[in-house]
């Protein structure tokens, strides 16, 4: 075998065991545990293992930062409003808020098969194409202006409504208001 080869079997032992002793490698692999050190050495300069206190073990890949974002406006999407929107190549893009989901939906609309939002009341993961929105609510909730809000039922979006404002729109209806008010607020134009 060859290093890069061992290189490789070590790394599947340690994503599908966890943690294995040097001991443990070598005798598996029949070579030296010296050889295992070598072995081990660009793997751990690389980061791809780590040294533990009974062993070694596979790293695990943090999710890289700019997957927390928004991929509209780079807010920070971690927060219960935040959106997903799910493409044909099965990779998820997030967005802060509904406001931004429904305008990259219009964006990259080919691409996506399932955009997934949470019920502002109950915090349940909805459609977004048959969600109901509120836009324009009285409500500060420090995201993207004009504001949005997805709701399950439109029995509770109106609820909402009679208590803080803005207007209710279906998916579709929506994102051609948010465009057209994104339009006219364009800061760039003057
Ligand atoms: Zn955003
Ligand atoms: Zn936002």
């Amino acid at each position: 075998m060859l290093p890069i080869e061992r290189q490789q079997q070590i790394l599947t032992w340690l994503e599908e065991e966890g943690t294995l002793r040097v001991s443990e490698i070598s005798s598996r692999l029949s070579v030296s545990e010296m050889t295992v050190y070598r072995d081990l050495k660009p793997l751990l300069e690389n980061n791809k293992i780590k040294k533990t206190s009974n062993g070694v073990s596979a790293v695990i890949q943090d999710e890289p930062a700019w997957k927390d974002c928004c991929v509209y406006c780079l807010k920070p999407a971690t927060n219960r409003k935040s959106v997903q929107l799910i493409k044909a190549d099965h990779t998820i893009e997030q967005t802060c808020c509904p406001h931004c989901g429904l305008l990259r939906y219009q964006d990259i609309e080919e691409e996506v098969v399932q955009i997934i939002c949470r019920d502002f009341l109950t915090d349940v993961t909805i459609s977004g194409k048959t969600a109901i929105y509120l836009i324009n609510a009285d409500l500060n909730l420090n995201c993207c202006q004009p504001q949005v809000i997805a709701f399950d039922s439109r029995k509770q979006a109106s609820q909402f409504q009679m208590g803080f404002g803005g207007t209710l729109h279906s998916f579709h209806e929506a994102i051609s208001f948010i465009s057209k008010q994104m339009q006219g607020s364009d800061c760039c134009k003057h």
